[in-house]
């Protein structure tokens, strides 16, 4: 199986349990990013390291496990990370996707784009919904869909 392949080979599964719209533990869907902890080898805080790919030093908080309290760093977190798109929030597929990765939505300016990916996120998701929608039993289904028209998540329960 060749690398990519591979990749969304792995992908499949989670975004399965998000088309479902049960609780997906990978931030690589969007979702709150915010409640992740980062933190380096010397105690510092950082954000999300996958932006160290984006801009240089954007991963840096000035603060430290030894000095600053987690309430301090969730609170620089929680102001830090940004929404996804408008795009995005009125997409078919946002309660699954979310937007996608955050580093992928980044062009060189901001992060108020869509994925880069977002042709393959919403092809993958058109298709596991169709799929999903003649496999899952019915109960489970509407289970889903009323967690998703009240934007409330669900365990994984199946
Ligand atoms: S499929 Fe594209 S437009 Fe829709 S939420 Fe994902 S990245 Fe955004």
């Amino acid at each position: 199986m060749r690398r990519e392949n591979a990749n969304l080979a792995n992908l499949l599964p989670h975004f399965e349990n998000v088309v479902l719209f049960f609780e997906e533990p990978s931030d690589a869907f969007g979702g709150d990013l915010w409640p992740i902890v980062v933190v380096e080898s010397d105690g510092s805080y950082r954000l999300l390291d996958v932006l160290a790919i984006c801009e240089e030093g954007v991963t840096e908080t000035n603060l430290h496990v030894t000095t600053d309290p987690l309430s301090k760093y969730l609170d620089y977190t929680r102001s830090y990370y940004p929404p996804p798109s408008a795009t995005c929030r009125n997409c078919e597929a946002f309660t699954a996707c979310g937007g996608g990765y955050l580093a992928h939505r980044f062009d060189g300016k901001s992060y108020d784009n869509p994925s880069f990916y977002c042709e393959v996120l919403l092809g993958m998701y058109r298709h596991i919904r169709r799929h999903l929608e003649g496999t899952v039993d019915a109960a489970t289904w509407q289970l889903g869909q009323k967690a998703a028209a009240e934007g409330t998540e669900l365990l994984a329960a199946y």
